[in-house]
């Protein structure tokens, strides 16, 4: 049996990581891999390369766009290219791997859209903007430009969950944790 598509979007700082990270590390019989996408933008801190992204220069994105090596792709903060490969996708569906994508709200329309039912789409969302304003300064990692750019992106962002399968609410994390596995187990364990 082929594998199916799990997809995870959020706007920044909702939590969407901490919850894939617990998912993938927790529920080893879910049969999850993490589609690792590609990205022309610098690594940040410990990030390896083909573990947290596929680090291309702009060049190389720009040929592989070309090539038509990607399922889809961003250009998203300040012109920087995300985008996921095929090659990275294909492979653990066909061995029946689920693959788990963590991509922006965008991307999971588009792949949701080209997967139909073999696809669970959810979207993650902060209890409010003023929640996701603290979390965003408790991280310490911003500036306060920064901060206001990722929050007047994510107020446009949250206009997308209309268009995914699911809506959890990050409010309470060992709730929404609950949700997001009773949500993905029924899908993977769903026969069609
Ligand atoms: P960061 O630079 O913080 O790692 O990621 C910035 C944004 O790019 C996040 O919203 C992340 O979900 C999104 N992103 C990561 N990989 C992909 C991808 O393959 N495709 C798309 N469309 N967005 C991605």
């Amino acid at each position: 049996m082929k594998g199916k598509c799990i997809i995870f979007s959020a706007p920044s700082g909702s939590g969407k990581s901490t919850l894939v990270h617990w998912l993938m590390d927790t529920h080893p019989e879910l049969r999850l891999a993490f589609s690792v996408s590609a990205t022309s933008r610098a690594p940040r801190g410990n990030e390896k390369d083909g573990v947290d992204y596929f680090f291309l220069s702009p060049e190389e994105f720009r040929e592989r766009i070309a090539k038509g090596d990607f399922l889809e792709y961003e250009e998203v903060y300040g012109g920087n290219f995300y985008g996921t490969l095929r090659s990275q996708v294909t492979a653990a569906l066909d061995k029946g791997i689920n693959v788990l994508f963590d991509i922006d709200v965008k991307g999971g329309v588009n792949v949701k859209k080209q997967f139909g039912n073999k696809a669970l789409s959810i979207f993650v969302c902060p209890p409010s903007l003023e929640i996701l304003r603290s979390r965003l300064e408790g991280r310490g990692t911003e500036t306060p430009e920064k901060i206001e750019m990722r929050l007047a992106k994510a107020s446009e962002e949250m206009t997308y969950s209309t268009q995914f399968d699911h809506v959890v609410v990050n409010d309470v994390l060992e709730d929404a944790e609950a949700e997001v596995f009773r949500l993905v187990h029924n899908f993977v364990c769903q026969k069609d």
